[in-house]
């Protein structure tokens, strides 16, 4: 629809957005799921994994130029709180998220804060810039603890899942096991990290595969991007003792534990994973990279002009895409 150009207060920025990527919660939010509806503010722009060109800043914006290409943090802080105020801005009492409770980027223009502009270096692609958030939460998830030389399980190869494979190789980890249902997505792990080990839970009894090929003793690391019950029990049954699991994808419901067998005998540590660390995370992402042994591009497999939308939502949720992009 046609909608008033948004209107750039002093401490903003106006982006003329180049590429949106489409993220699970839009998906969610196109079928009112519950848990997005309790936090939409409609009626909104949606679209927050996006990258886009300064055309206009406001009169208090110093950081930022016309001319300068960013991608969006889409958590904004309200820099005053607590949280704010103890270096945690990504878990700010007074959170406002960019595309969904303040118009977003599935649009030709947005209005976005200073404060939540990351400025891409020179040699990025529209393309890396829509996509350098969710890598964000997947780098968040694998780095909470050091990763190099562990083993590491990461459950559901999604794009979030794909992103945490490639970052956990890269960034050293001496086993990665990636687990999915879907043929197309383990391929495309496959592609990622060649040095991924494989595991289709469908066709084989995953967690025995893990326990024995790790000497019995199960990963240092899990990692759970599905948000599937089963798969969330799975994660701490290949768990070592003393080991970590980050938890990124979210279930729909309530989730049944073994609390006694797999948190408090096993000295397990669990990570609640939302967001990203604003801006150590960006940081990491940033130097991950420059290695240049990711290349999260590979993830991205399907590209739409804005207006094809429909068939854009309906392909990313037949969950054989990667990240499914569109341009206004
Ligand atoms: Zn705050």
């Amino acid at each position: 629809m046609d909608v008033e150009m948004p209107a750039v207060g002093p401490e903003d920025v106006l982006i003329k957005v180049k590429a949106t990527a489409i993220c699970g919660s839009d998906i969610h939010i196109l079928h009112s799921s519950p848990g997005e509806m309790s936090i939409i503010n409609p009626p909104v722009i949606v679209g927050h994994e996006t990258c886009g060109e300064v055309v206009e800043i406001g009169e208090q914006v110093t950081k930022i130029k016309k001319g300068d290409l960013i991608s969006v943090e889409p958590h904004i802080p309200c820099g005053r709180c607590y949280y704010c105020e103890t270096g945690a801005p990504h878990n700010c009492q007074n959170l406002v998220l960019f595309g969904i409770q303040v118009d977003g980027a599935f649009a030709e223009y947005a209005r976005v804060p200073e404060i939540c502009c990351w400025k891409l270096p020179k040699g990025y692609s529209y393309d890396l810039g829509a996509i350098l958030e969710p890598i964000g939460a997947a780098v968040h998830g694998a780095m909470v603890e050091d990763i190099n030389g562990k083993s590491v399980a990461v459950f559901g190869c999604g794009p979030i899942g794909q992103f945490v494979i490639g970052a956990a190789v890269a960034f050293g980890a001496a086993k990665v096991f990636a687990l999915e249902i879907i043929p197309g997505r383990l391929a495309m792990a496959h592609q990622l990290a060649h040095k991924a080990i494989l595991v289709n839970p469908k066709e084989q009894d995953s967690v025995k595969t893990i326990i024995e090929a790790t000497d019995g003793l199960g990963v240092d690391v899990a990692i759970e991007c599905s948000g599937d019950s089963e798969a969330v029990n799975q994660a701490f049954k290949v768990l070592k003792h003393e080991g970590r699991v980050s938890f990124i994808g979210i279930p729909t419901g309530l989730v049944e534990l073994d609390l006694q067998m797999d948190i408090i005998r096993k000295e397990a540590r669990v990570y609640g994973i939302y967001g990203r660390l604003i801006w150590q995370t960006w940081w990491q992402v940033r130097n991950l990279l420059d290695t240049g042994n990711f290349d999260p591009l590979s993830v991205i497999t399907h590209r739409f002009p804005l207006a094809d939308y429909e068939k854009a939502f309906e392909l990313a949720e037949r969950g054989e895409a990667g990240k499914v992009l569109l341009y206004p």
